[in-house]
């Protein structure tokens, strides 16, 4: 037996760790570096070498694309890769979804403090998978591949990277759960398992994985994609030391680090006005019909406040204290979640276009309170679809770092929030004949990447073209999606009109899309986004939240005789009170008013319309130029209906030139009107503040709300004193509301 250490100067793994995270806590910077000095010496060579690897991680994932097999992987690139420090600190990263970067990181640190030096081991060769949310994950759907890179007997760095699965081997078929509601609902747990050694994944592994979801395909291509990229990244490494020497190498990855701290400060100062910034989100989760499980039917709304102190340094901290409970459902965000979600949008928001590594990560200080859903402190919960809460959660920090934005004078940097990525068509079936009959097809569509961003101080937000997990977000095309969903042809995808929230710049708009049911068995399927009330922290100085979600599902329709006749179809439902649906189909239509579902079970020929959403506006509707407003009429974006009463203009059609005419007249006259209802249908603050007082005093809440309350107050003692201020309230005020 070989007993000497792995890490530098017969130091262990852990000596190494806890070295590097007293110095940080010491001196406040990485690795205590007061200087950068490589960068100074020579700032050609140093830029060199960061570029060097940069390109060797960003060509690494486009070589490994190939290999993959996942349709959301190989169409639009759910993939990314980092290089790690040995203690776990990425310094360069590739592009791609870059949620994962410090998640792994995480992981890594798990092994080193679990000592996994000693047992079982980590040599050259070996290999270890993660997807545990508890050890530095997001869900158990993101698999994550990490190998150690080692020179001369010491362990110099990690490489790792990670893949979103079509299938994980949950309660149902799908990759976002909605019906998982524990630990043994999510799928195969990988926590930080060593599955190879001599850069083979050995076979007793491959063998039980491929037995354990439902799409072992995909599953056995993405392991190999994932390896494939980390040892092109090991080799680059090497190669790298081979021509800078090990000495720069090893200063060269602490600089970095340190000098990805200094941007983001620097970033920070240049961009945000020192101060508090306040938000409030939600995330409704109405489960008291939809659930299976009786302790899962609780309707629940989540509390999901934040405040960032941006201070004249440029050190920012988070804070998501009186946030509310976690619960039987899946959407409970371990710290993995929680950072993955962070950090992607401070790479979209701030430290973009420079280096973007963990330096980040430590610029932040951040405090997920034990015992909400942003931290449950239970690993038995279940945690396969965080995003449900943590996409209307970082909505906050969007707006808090917008009025910041907007502070400084960065009008155009300024995003309230986007579109909820959900409600794409998730489940699976079993092909019913032909060739593939008797196969398992997985519904595996990312349109959910295509959504509305919001709109900016100075334009519109982006129409269907924004997810704020993956910064190169892509819809991908109908035809990949119906190649590997073989049960579901599109019959249509169509703007959905009254998506876009309102305001002086709208939102950017979503489409909807009509999916039929064919050649399959025992399909199940469901979803989830917003329904009853909006996600996230809503529009920004006037402007409006975005369109909810909403359920459409027609089951025993006469579709087989329309196509045999050829007649028409509903390819949308533009006007849900007078609906295609209803009037072109003879069939059972099911509409919901949220979006949240269990898997239903689908047969031939049913239908589905699945509206995406979104993003909310900015400033007031009635400062709306009025021609981008026909712009709007005539795009499809919103009907006439809703821009006379929120916009106020006046528009009619002329069926000849297919466009819209506007009436100037009629149209000042609306907005004025407007102006008059909105000071005669007005509260004073005084007024607002009694009606809503008289809302917690008279038990005039709904469930869901009391709920929230209820949780909120017990669970962070700050948060119930400003809430019983504010609304001045006796100490022992409570709702008559029993929480778990
Ligand atoms: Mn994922």
């Amino acid at each position: 037996m070989n007993n000497k250490k792995i890490g530098w100067d017969n130091n262990s793994l852990m000596e190494m760790l806890e070295r590097s995270e007293t110095l940080f806590e010491n001196t406040g910077r990485y690795y205590g570096l007061d200087l950068l000095s490589l960068k100074e010496e020579n700032p050609f060579r140093y830029e060199r070498a960061y570029a060097s690897l940069r390109g060797a991680l960003v060509s690494a994932r486009e070589t490994a694309l190939h290999i993959a097999a996942s349709p959301i992987v190989k169409e639009i690139g759910e993939l990314c890769f980092a290089l790690y420090s040995p203690e776990g600190d990425s310094l360069v990263v590739s592009t791609g979804i870059l949620v994962h970067v410090h998640t792994m990181s995480e992981a890594i640190k798990f092994m080193i403090e679990q000592n996994y030096e000693e047992d079982p081991g980590i040599h050259p060769g070996d290999i270890f998978l993660n997807n545990d949310p508890e050890t530095g994950n997001v869900h158990t759907t993101d698999v994550q591949t990490i190998i150690p890179i080692f020179w001369d007997n010491e362990l110099i760095g990690w490489a790792g990277g990670v893949t979103h699965q079509i299938d994980a081997g949950g309660i149902t078929p799908g990759h976002d759960l909605v019906a998982a509601i524990q630990r043994f609902d999510d799928g195969m747990y990988y926590t930080c398992r060593k599955i190879g050694s001599n850069d083979k994944i050995w076979k007793d592994h491959m063998i039980n994985a491929r037995r354990s979801v439902r799409t072992p395909l995909y599953w056995e291509l993405d392991e190999k994609c994932r390896l494939a990229g980390d040892l092109m990244i090991r080799d680059a490494v090497l190669e790298f030391i081979k021509e800078e020497g090990i000495k720069y190498y090893k200063r060269f990855i602490r600089e970095a680090i340190e000098e990805g701290r200094q941007i983001l400060l620097k970033r920070v100062k240049e961009r945000l006005l020192p101060g508090r910034y306040r938000a409030a989100a939600f995330f409704d989760l109405p489960l008291k019909e939809e659930a299976w499980q009786p302790r899962a039917k609780v309707n629940k709304l989540t509390n999901e406040p934040l405040e960032i102190i941006v201070d004249e340094n440029g050190e920012l901290s988070l804070d998501f204290d009186g946030c509310s409970g976690p619960g039987a459902n899946p959407m409970n965000c371990g710290k993995g979640a929680m950072e993955g979600g962070q950090w992607v949008l401070l790479t979209q928001i701030l430290i973009y276009g420079d280096k973007v590594n963990d330096g980040a990560y430590f610029g932040v200080k951040k405090n997920y309170p034990l015992g909400t859903w942003c931290n449950p402190g239970d690993p038995y919960l279940s945690y396969q679809s965080p995003w449900g809460n943590l996409i209307p959660a970082y909505t906050g920090m969007m707006k808090c770092l917008s009025y910041g934005l907007f502070a400084r004078g960065y009008r155009e940097e300024v995003v309230p929030g986007y579109g909820f990525t959900g409600d794409a068509i998730q489940g699976g079936g079993v092909y019913s004949s032909g060739p593939l009959k008797g196969e398992r097809w997985a519904l595996s569509t990312f349109e959910i990447s295509g959504q509305g961003l919001g709109a900016s101080a100075v334009r519109d937000g982006l129409d269907w073209g924004y997810a704020m997990w993956n910064p190169e977000s892509d819809l991908g095309d109908v035809e990949t999606w119906e190649l590997f969903q073989g049960g579901v042809p599109y019959l249509s995808r169509k703007i959905k009109p009254n998506t876009a929230g309102h305001g002086k710049y709208r939102g950017g708009a979503n489409y909807a899309g009509v999916a039929m049911i064919a050649n399959s068995e025992d399909v199940d399927f469901f979803g989830a986004r917003d329904g009853l009330v909006f996600h996230g922290a809503g529009g920004m100085h006037g402007g409006y939240p975005h369109a909810t979600g909403y359920r459409l599902i027609a089951k025993n329709t006469n579709m087989k005789e329309i196509i045999a006749q050829q007649k028409e179809y509903p390819i949308g439902d533009s006007d849900p009170s007078n609906g295609d649906f209803e009037r072109l189909l003879k069939a059972e239509i099911i509409r919901k008013p949220w979006s949240s579902i269990y898997p239903v079970m689908l047969e031939n020929y049913d239908l589905v319309y699945f509206p995406l959403s979104g993003g909310p506006g900015y400033g007031d509707p009635l400062e709306r130029d009025i021609e981008s407003v026909k712009k709007d009429l005539d795009e499809g974006i919103y009907t006439d209906d809703f821009v006379y009463n929120i916009y106020g203009v006046k528009a009619s059609y002329n069926e000849e030139n297919e466009e819209w005419i506007l009436n100037i007249e009629d149209t000042k006259r609306r907005r004025e009107e407007i102006i008059m209802e909105r000071k005669n249908t007005s509260m004073t603050y005084e007024e607002f503040w009694n009606y809503e007082k008289s809302k917690l005093t008279e038990q005039k809440l709904s469930e869901q709300v009391k709920r929230m309350y209820t949780e909120s107050l017990s669970l962070s003692e700050n948060w119930k004193k400003e809430f019983l201020t504010f609304w001045k309230l006796p100490d022992d005020f409570n709702l008559n509301i029993e929480v778990e």
